[in-house]
């Protein structure tokens, strides 16, 4: 492996060779039949706990790093991904969904659901996306209202990763008509809380292993002291959030693309046309060297915009940017991958077309890549005096 990007302390490379070793030995392994299967797979839940993975974005008191969270979850992410992108997934999420409740929460209950988290392993859910729509977060419908000491939430999220295996829901709802972005509020919800309901799970495409699904919100009635951060305040929390997520799910394309290269430069050492090992004919030597030239460019791209993370500085278009640039550069390695190992390319025997439909979702969330050009476009042009 050859690691370049920003690696500076002892810790970080530790991690990586501790996940790396047990993602090869352990979760490689399963990875075919995860994604057969499509079930939620909790031996490899019970390792990501063993190892710390799923504590990574928690106060240090609670499992989590001391500092370089986001480089260090980036590193986990990565590494799962090169051989199981759905049980990098898993990772990604439950920090995603903590993000709110480490950064909202306050007062007695933080300590408590903290541990629930750390202490007693449960998972997190993150439930932003609706059906009517996941871009546009002014539209959702949800609402929160608040009743005395209490708020009562009402509405349907959709496509909630963890949705049907976790114990604690980040919510994001409407409090106020008016406002648009600014009328949103997060809410911590627990899992047995009356008329919370866990709806159909879905079948998917790609990244087989995570559990998707819906969940609806029914009168569901949670203390005043549920909302995370101020009131109004949740969209920004979310963009924040983003700050953190989006370097890892370009981190989670990253470790697919490595695979899929892993994949065709095997391949092609071993598989001879014409007289040659296909390695040495130039058209195939050509989709090695891009592919490896875009995951280089990638990961320098998600180890800065995770650093600029870790040091508290900007790095909203950096952000946009590793996970639009390295999931674009996925698709594209993964699509590659196929084509070299040609017809068993195409066979679930050789794990490449698994791959293949894993990248795919890496463009479509935590903002599909149209979201990112946009974000991007509009971070070079505030700079230039002009908001759009
Ligand atoms: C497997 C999976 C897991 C997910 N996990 C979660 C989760 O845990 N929590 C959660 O909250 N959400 C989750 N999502 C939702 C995901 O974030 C959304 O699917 C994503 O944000 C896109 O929203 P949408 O599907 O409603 O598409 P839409 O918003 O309807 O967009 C459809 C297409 O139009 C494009 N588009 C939209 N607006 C514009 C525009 N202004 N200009 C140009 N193009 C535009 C989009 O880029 C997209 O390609 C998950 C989705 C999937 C598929």
């Amino acid at each position: 492996m050859d690691h370049t990007i920003t690696e500076t302390s002892q810790e970080l490379g530790i991690l990586r060779e501790a996940v790396h070793r047990a993602a090869k030995e352990k979760v490689a392994p399963l990875a075919s039949s995860i994604d057969e299967l499509g079930e939620f797979n909790r031996d490899v839940e019970a390792l990501c706990w063993d190892l710390g993975l799923l504590t990574l974005a928690l106060p240090a008191e609670f499992g989590g790093m001391e500092r370089n969270t986001g480089t260090a979850l980036c590193i986990a992410v990565e590494e799962l991904a090169r051989f199981c992108a759905s049980s990098a997934l898993l990772l990604i999420i439950q920090a995603v969904g903590s993000y709110p409740i480490v950064h909202g929460l306050t007062g007695k209950i933080r300590d408590r659901i903290l541990a629930r988290i750390g202490e007693e392993r449960q998972l997190v859910a993150y439930l932003v996306t609706e059906p009517a729509g996941g871009s546009d977060v002014a539209g959702i419908k949800t609402t929160a209202i608040r009743d005395g000491d209490e708020y009562v939430l009402n509405g349907t999220k959709c496509f909630a990763t963890n949705g049907g295996v976790a114990s604690i829901y980040s919510v994001l709802a409407r409090t106020s008509k008016e406002g648009g972005h600014m009328g949103l509020s997060f809410f911590l919800v627990e899992r047995e809380r009356t008329g919370l309901k866990v709806g159909r799970k879905e079948n998917k495409l790609g990244q087989r292993g995570s559990n998707t699904t819906e969940v609806f919100l029914d009168d569901v009635r949670v203390p005043a002291a549920h909302l995370l951060g101020e009131e109004g305040k949740g969209f920004l929390l979310a963009m924040k959030d983003f700050d953190m997520s989006r370097p890892a799910v370009g981190a989670q394309a990253l470790g697919i693309a490595e695979g899929a290269l892993d994949a065709m430069v095997k391949y092609s050492t071993e598989r001879r046309t014409f007289g040659k090992f296909l390695a040495e004919h130039q058209m195939i030597q050509a989709i090695i060297a891009d592919s490896a030239t875009l995951i280089e460019a990638g990961r320098g791209l998600i180890y800065r915009a995770a650093s600029l993370y870790d040091e508290g500085k900007p790095n909203t278009k950096i952000a946009s940017m590793a996970k639009c640039f390295t999931s674009d550069a996925a698709m594209k390695i993964a699509t590659d991958a196929v084509q070299v190992l040609g017809g068993y390319g195409y066979m679930k025997d050789f794990n490449v077309e698994r791959m293949f439909r894993d990248a795919k979702l890496t463009q479509i969330f935590e903002g599909a890549n149209q979201i990112q050009r946009i974000v991007i476009a509009r971070e070079i042009l505030k700079d230039a005096g002009l908001s759009i």
